[in-house]
C-alpha cells in the first residue's frame, strides 16, 4: 500500500516543527516518523526507539585517471558547483562541493572519470511501540545531504510524518518533492510571517498542497496569518519543561492529544480532497 507522506516544515527554526512532527506521529496508529532535519535530528530523543539499526549513506564522487585525461577542461567547465579545477593540466576535485550529479563523466570524451563512494552520513531505524522511527544524520563538514534524505524516505510506510530541515533551501526541496501534503508550522510573530512567505513561494513553485498550523496561537494570530490555517495550538505554561525532559506531550496531556488527533483528522480530510 502506498504511504501517505506529510512533510512538516517551517521557514524559521524554533517554531515547533519537531514538536508538531513528533506529536502528530504519536497519535497516528502505526505511523512512521522520518527525521530529515539531518543537521540536527532530535525526534528520536522523544521517541527513544529500540532495536535501532544504523546504515551508512554514501555519495558517489568522481575519480580521475591521469593516464587517460588530456586536460581538455570539459568536465571543469561543466560542473555547476565549482567542484573541479584544472591545475597543472590535472583535474583537482574539491569533494565537499561535489553534488554527485555524475555529469562530469558524461561530458568526458576520454573515459577518464569513474566514481568512488564517500560516506556522507548515517540513517538509524528503530521502533517505539507501533511506530517506526527513522533518523538521518549528516556527517560533520559535508555540505549536501540530499542522498541521506532520499534514502531515509525509502522507509516511508502507512502514514509517514516527515520532519523537514528548517528554511526553504535545497534540502527542503529534496524532502518535500514527493510528499502528499505540506504542513507549515508558524508562530504568531512577524519574524515567522516573513519566513512563511518564503516557504509559501516554494509551495507555489513546487505545486504543493499545504496548510498552516499556528503554534503558540493567541487572539491576534489571524491578523498575521489569514489563509490556509488548518489548526491552532494554544500556548501552554510548563510545556518547555516537558520538552526539555524529552517528554512526548500527547502521552501525558489529554487536551494536547485531542488537539493532535483533530489535526490528524483535518489532514486526512485535506488529502481526501486531492
Ligand atoms: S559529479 Fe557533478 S558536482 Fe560532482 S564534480 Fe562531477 S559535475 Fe561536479
Ligand atoms: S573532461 Fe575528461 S579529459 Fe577533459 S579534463 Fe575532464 S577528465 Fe580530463
Amino acid at each position: 500500500m502506498k504511504a501517505t507522506k506529510i512533510a512538516v516544515l517551517s521557514g524559521k527554526g524554533g517554531t515547533g516543527k519537531t514538536f508538531v512532527s513528533v506529536n502528530l506521529a504519536n497519535v497516528i496508529p502505526n505511523a512512521t516518523y522520518i527525521d530529515c532535519d539531518i543537521e540536527a535530528p532530535n525526534g528520536a530523543i522523544f521517541f527513544k526507539p529500540t532495536d535501532v539499526k544504523s546504515e551508512v549513506v554514501n555519495n558517489l564522487i568522481p575519480k580521475f585517471d591521469n593516464d587517460k585525461c588530456v586536460g581538455c577542461r570539459k568536465c571543469v567547465d561543466f560542473c555547476q558547483f565549482n567542484a573541479l579545477a584544472l591545475i597543472n593540466k590535472k583535474v583537482k576535485l574539491f569533494d565537499n562541493l561535489c553534488h554527485s550529479c555524475q555529469g562530469c563523466a558524461l561530458v568526458c570524451d576520454y573515459d577518464a572519470i569513474s566514481f568512488v563512494k564517500k560516506p556522507v552520513g548515517t540513517i538509524d531505524v528503530g521502533f517505539a511501540n507501533d511506530k517506526k522511527i527513522v533518523s538521518g544524520m549528516l556527517n560533520l563538514g559535508i555540505i549536501s545531504g540530499n542522498s541521506i534524505i532520499e534514502q531515509a524516505k525509502t522507509y516511508s510506510e502507512n502514514w509517514t510524518i516527515i520532519d523537514c530541515p528548517p528554511g526553504a533551501g535545497c534540502e527542503v526541496m529534496e524532502t518535500i518533492k514527493d510528499v502528499d501534503y505540506c504542513l507549515i508550522v508558524v508562530e504568531p510573530t512577524l519574524f515567522s510571517y516573513h519566513n512563511y512567505l518564503l516557504v509559501k513561494e516554494l509551495m507555489t513553485v513546487m505545486k504543493k498542497n499545504y496548510g498552516i498550523l499556528i503554534n503558540k496561537a493567541n487572539e491576534a494570530d489571524d491578523i498575521i496569518f489569514n489563509d490556509n490555517v488548518i489548526s491552532r495550538l494554544p500556548y501552554m505554561n510548563g510545556i518547555s519543561k516537558k520538552l526539555s525532559n524529552g517528554i512526548v506531550v500527547t502521552d501525558v496531556d489529554n487536551k494536547f492529544y485531542q488537539d493532535f488527533d483533530k489535526l490528524y483528522q483535518a489532514l486526512a480530510k485535506e488529502i481526501s480532497h486531492e
